[in-house]
């Protein structure tokens, strides 16, 4: 494992964050979580581009180009020796006395990179269980932004509950996982939230939706419902760390048969060999 602050490498352990860090004082910053894969950072260019969309919308100015971070990131995987791992990246808006105006100062950049979390297998062989929760989020989910206190909150709920998941409702409708993408399928027929503002663009998403195309099954992305998703014949879910994961109780509800399903199982091979195409 391996840190990184401002232009230098560090151990994990060193104490780095000054008091008048922005992102631990205002959750002021953006950033990413890459899965690194057999040393190579999975859709990476993709995560960047979704790093520039986040920035632009908080108005922070990046002081690197996406090539930039490319090569530091590449540089961090060197330096860390591992081979299977995840970059956590995070870019705020610097260090300045306290004052919720914008500092005239650099942005700071800091990095880690973690043995990856790996999914214990019966999770993953026997699905999970999620509970629906308020989406209790502000307006602008697509940032990827550090302010995650609904986020936390709602996923806490779901462990205490004996669940892995939260899936998140806002006006009736499901937007997403605290930390997640979800999907359902109803006969044959693959459904998943459009992106809008209120949920993040999945990478993935974006990796699932894909692999759905070649493989010719049918995507559609609309709004569904609390009562949509418990009337499915499979819910599933997608994110970096958890890759595609079956869910297979709402509530304590039987989803279909309760055990992972076909098309989920289908998707989550495909994309294991996508993995090992890249
Ligand atoms: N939505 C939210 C709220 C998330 O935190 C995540 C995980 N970053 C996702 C969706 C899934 O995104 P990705 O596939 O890019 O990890």
């Amino acid at each position: 494992s391996i840190g990184y602050v401002n232009g230098r490498f560090v151990d994990l352990n060193e104490p780095v964050i000054p008091i008048d860090e922005r992102g631990h004082q205002f959750g002021d910053g953006v950033y990413e979580v890459i899965r690194v894969y057999n040393k190579k950072p999975f859709m990476l260019r993709e995560h960047l581009e979704r790093l520039q969309t986040s920035a632009e919308a908080i108005k922070l100015k990046l002081d690197q180009t996406l090539e930039q971070y490319e090569q530091l990131i590449k540089e961090a995987i060197e330096k860390s020796a591992l081979t299977d791992c995840d970059v956590y990246l995070q870019i705020t808006r610097g260090v300045a006395v306290r004052n919720h105006l914008f500092p005239d100062v650099s942005v700071s950049t800091t990095m880690t990179v973690r043995p990856a979390k790996q999914l214990p297998h019966h999770l993953r062989e026997n699905g999970v269980s999620a509970i629906f929760h308020d989406d209790e989020r502000w307006a602008n989910c697509y940032i990827k932004s550090l302010n995650l206190l609904p986020n936390i909150l709602a996923k806490q709920t779901a462990h205490e509950k004996g669940s892995y998941e939260a899936i998140l409702v806002r006006d009736e409708y499901v937007t997403e996982g605290s930390s997640s993408n979800v999907f359902i399928v109803k006969n044959g027929t693959i459904y998943t939230t459009p992106l809008s503002k209120h949920i993040l663009s999945g990478i993935t998403r974006m990796a699932v939706k894909s692999i759905i195309e070649t493989e010719g099954l049918t995507l559609v992305e609309e709004k569904f419902t609390k009562e949509d998703v418990l009337e499915s014949d499979e819910v599933f879910i997608t994110s970096t760390t958890s890759e595609i994961l079956p869910i297979v109780t709402v509530d304590g509800q039987k989803i279909g048969t309760g055990k992972p399903g076909e098309i989920a199982t289908t998707l989550y091979q495909k994309f294991q060999e996508k993995i090992a195409n890249e």
